[in-house]
């Protein structure tokens, strides 16, 4: 496995791969990686023969108050799992050779950036959406795995992709999970002890929403506020958002409909957690 921080070696590496005839793959992540990430390479290497996991807390997606100092940053596990899972290539470049000083160029997918995630964290997907099109240009990948977890994050970037002609299919993979439900995240490291048992609780809305609309109840803002009062019985959650959104546009809906998307933000304790869950109803 090669490992480096350079935009020259790694669009070397990259290039006598595709000589190789290789199609090339990229997992864009922050580190600190858990199985969630190592579905995502397996994915990616069931797609095609070089995977370049990339490793950059990104500056530009944080704002002031939010936690990109104390972000986990365990770089020797992290490569340990990269090596385990099969990655060819790390990429994990220095916050001075992406933005170097000077930078001043952005990119912003209008509408999606501003709604649920884009409310409570203004500019994070434009630094998201900056990010991920200059590790495409960087990386020049055939395909680039993603997951559903982040869920609004998957929806711009493929509009990014759509909307720019970028050469790259998006693969959207499933939310890993631990055992009682919780979305597996880097953050949740963050949870202390009672927090952690707590956390369960945004899987559990969800379902409970679910279950409410595949029980035939049609009004969206019913749902939501039950979704709303499951999460606030706990005492040290504070909600952000609970909705149920149209899965592609994520506008709000005000009856239910064949597919839909319950999305959630909140607050445990100190921690910011998300979640989401695709809902289908059958056909009658
Ligand atoms: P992050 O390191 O949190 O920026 O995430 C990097 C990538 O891993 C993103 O595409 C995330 O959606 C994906 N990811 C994070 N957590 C999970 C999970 N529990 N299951 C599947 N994919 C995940």
């Amino acid at each position: 496995m090669d490992v480096t921080g350079e935009i020259g070696e790694v669009r070397r590496l990259v290039a006598a791969a595709r000589q190789r005839g290789c199609g090339i793959g990229c997992v864009p992540t922050m580190g600190a990686l858990h199985p969630g990430h190592v579905s995502l390479v397996a994915e990616c290497r069931k797609r095609v023969d070089y995977t370049v996991l990339t490793i950059f807390v990104n500056p530009t997606q944080f704002a002031p108050h939010e936690d990109l100092n104390k972000y986990p940053r365990p770089i020797e596990a992290d490569l340990a799992a990269c090596r385990a899972a099969g990655v060819d290539c790390v990429f994990m470049p220095e916050i001075s050779s992406l933005y170097p000083p000077g930078y001043d160029t952005w990119v912003t997918v209008e509408g999606m950036s501003s709604l649920l995630e884009g409310e409570f964290r203004p500019g994070h997907f434009r630094g998201v959406a900056t990010i991920v099109a200059k590790l495409f240009n960087i990386v020049h990948p055939d395909i680039a795995c993603f997951g559903s977890k982040d869920y609004q994050q998957q929806s711009l970037i493929r509009q990014m992709v759509r909307d720019l002609n970028q050469p790259v299919e998006i693969v959207v993979c499933p939310t890993i999970r631990e055992p009682d439900g919780l979305a597996m995240s880097s953050r949740n490291v963050y949870l202390s002890p009672s927090d952690r048992e707590t956390a369960v609780v945004l899987s559990r809305s969800l379902r409970t929403a679910e279950q409410a609309l595949l029980s035939g109840e049609r009004d969206v803002a019913a749902v939501e506020a039950r979704m709303r009062a499951e999460l606030e019985s706990k005492p040290n959650v504070r909600v952000q958002y609970a909705v149920i959104r149209d899965p592609v546009t994520l506008q709000p809906l005000t009856e239910s409909q064949p597919e839909m998307v319950g999305l959630i933000a909140a607050y445990v304790g100190q921690t910011r957690l998300i979640d989401h869950l695709t809902i289908r109803l059958p056909r009658s």
